[in-house]
């Protein structure tokens, strides 16, 4: 089961309030845009989906259970995060070959991701000349490597150009498409609106709108 469930989440840095109450849950088969002004939680959240924030109260729950206790955690979750380090002197495929090797992966799977998201020959030059699309990329074809059921992405848009935005667009439908459970976020509607088929808009660190966004798109 590829639900995930997040539940009445707080959490606080200091004296700044970065979660109130955030509770919604993602399903199986469709994209889920999570909307949002920077600062409103969503990184946040997607980290503690993914074990690396504790909440100080509420869980988040992957399929019913919480990440850490998952055997297999990148076989059930795929997250693209801000800012995954990269050394610049190696390759991107090398990156990929050693994430691959800690899930028991080989090689022929990391020529498959970096097919599925356009680094062919790209992938074999020096990470520290890669543009942030280029990154972003590579962090995409890392969260697909154990091909898991649910995926996080956190601001996957940044960087891409035009071509980048339409060529993602494709990959969140063909995933969700294929019954996993997509979670996107972005600060920008206009990234969204055509691709997710439903809308969480958090503000302030809790929801302030949950809803299916077909026909709201249809109507406007
Ligand atoms: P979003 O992803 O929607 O932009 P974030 O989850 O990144 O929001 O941030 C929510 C709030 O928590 C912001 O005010 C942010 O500055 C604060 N915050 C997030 N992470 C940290 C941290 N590690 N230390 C201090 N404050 C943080
Ligand atoms: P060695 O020092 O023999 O290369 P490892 O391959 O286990 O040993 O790497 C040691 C550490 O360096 C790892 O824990 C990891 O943090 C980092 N590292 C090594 N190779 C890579 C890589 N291709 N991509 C990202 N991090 C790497």
């Amino acid at each position: 089961d590829a639900t995930v469930e997040v539940n009445g989440l707080r959490k606080r840095f200091g004296a700044t309030r970065a979660l109130d109450d955030m509770t919604f849950t993602v399903r199986p088969g469709v994209v889920t845009g999570f909307v949002g002004p920077n600062g409103a939680g969503k990184s946040t959240t997607m980290r503690i989906v993914v074990g690396l924030d504790r909440p100080d109260e509420g869980s988040a729950l992957v399929g019913g259970a919480a990440y850490r206790t998952l055997k297999r955690p990148l076989t059930h979750v795929g997250a693209l995060l801000d800012a995954s380090a990269l050394q610049p002197s190696r390759t991107g495929r090398d990156h990929l070959l050693w994430l691959a090797r800690s899930q028991g992966l080989g090689p022929r799977r990391v020529d498959e991701v970096l097919g599925l998201v356009g680094l062919g020959p790209a992938a074999r030059r020096k990470a520290g000349g890669y543009s942030l699309g280029m990154r972003q990329r590579l962090g995409i074809a890392a969260a697909l490597l154990g091909d898991p059921p649910v995926l996080l992405f956190d601001e996957p848009f940044n960087g891409l150009d035009p071509e980048g935005i339409v060529w993602i667009r494709g990959l969140l439908r063909s995933l969700a498409d294929g019954g996993r459970a997509v979670l996107v976020s972005s600060h920008l509607m206009s990234e969204l609106q055509d691709v997710a088929g439903h809308l969480i808009v958090a503000g302030r660190g809790r929801v302030v709108a949950d809803r299916d966004v077909e026909g709201l798109i249809a109507a406007a």
